[in-house]
């Protein structure tokens, strides 16, 4: 078998994923919904992502959860094997996730996803043509939810969100990339409840019900106007830039890598990475 990224650097868990998708109409994944998650024009932070999940991990999602029938990263399938899978499921029941934007410029051929039949499948047709029968439609992270880094100025391709793209409800759970707790969190939510209540931009508010800044532990430093100077400092860091008013996350408390830290743990401020405008308008992300 050849190395590949995923497998250096997460080598039991893609070892186990290798081995699922080997038989990928096995009858224990027939009662599980199946689930498409398209790659579009980003750069699969958010798949990366969710190889980090703990609690439960991504071996479980698969397993327990859902039947992942089609995923550029993942799956072991290849060419025109692989865009069959993407086929077959369009005429079942299954959950699209997006992650990345949506490149309209050359009607989408800036981001072509796969070619079938000597046709080549722009990430727009995939997401057209998925999003158009989906149960379900998630943007994952913050490139698919608000246009994101791909969408920055000067945006040669052309790239929109795919919230702003589809004519469906989506469900936005924007990060860059986003939490794999926000994803497999919502995706349960709509296995086992239906869709998690929303808020005024379609994210779940259980993950994205107040700000950075209402849970941050140097709150009590911006409310006495006791601020950092330079960044090690461990007051408030508004001066510095941090963005973490204009966030809505629960990251202070959720934290990342298996809850070891966050960026302002860390000692930088949030650049905002998961709000709107991300990230041309957080801008600059650091002030000296
Ligand atoms: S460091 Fe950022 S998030 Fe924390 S209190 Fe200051 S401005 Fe708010």
């Amino acid at each position: 078998m050849n190395k590949c990224f995923i497998y250096e650097q997460k080598p039991i868990v893609c070892r186990r994923i290798i081995e699922y998708y080997k038989d990928v109409t096995s009858k224990e994944r027939q009662n599980k919904i199946n689930l498409i998650w398209l790659e579009a024009c980003g750069c699969s932070g958010n798949i990366i992502s969710l190889l980090n999940a703990n609690d439960p991990d991504v071996v479980y999602f698969l397993d327990e959860m859902v039947n992942m029938t089609y995923n550029n990263s993942l799956m072991a399938n290849e060419g025109e094997i692989a865009i069959e899978r993407f086929l077959e499921t369009l005429n079942t029941e299954f959950i699209l996730v997006v992650e990345g934007a949506v490149s309209l410029k050359s009607n989408g051929l800036y981001n072509v996803v796969a070619r079938y039949q000597e046709e080549l499948i722009t990430g727009m047709k995939a997401i057209k043509m998925a999003s158009e029968k989906a149960k379900y439609i998630i943007s994952v992270g913050s490139c698919a939810s608000y246009g994101g880094p791909s969408s920055a100025r000067p945006n040669l391709a052309e790239c929109v969100s795919v919230y702003d793209f589809v004519e469906k409800e989506v469900i936005r759970v924007p990060g860059c990339p986003s939490h794999p707790q926000w994803v497999i969190g919502t995706i349960a939510h709509l296995l086992s409840f239906g869709k998690p209540t929303l808020d005024e931009e379609n994210r779940p508010i259980i993950f994205y019900g107040v700000t950075i800044h209402d849970l941050c532990p140097r709150r009590s430093y911006f409310n006495k106007k006791i601020f950092a100077e330079t960044l090690g400092d461990k007051e408030c860091m508004i001066k510095l830039g941090c963005k973490g008013p204009l966030t809505k996350t629960d990251c202070p408390i959720r934290r990342w890598n298996s809850s070891d830290n966050w960026p302002i743990g860390d000692n930088t401020p949030c650049i905002g990475c998961a709000a709107n405008g991300f990230p041309d308008a957080m801008e600059p992300f650091v002030k000296f």
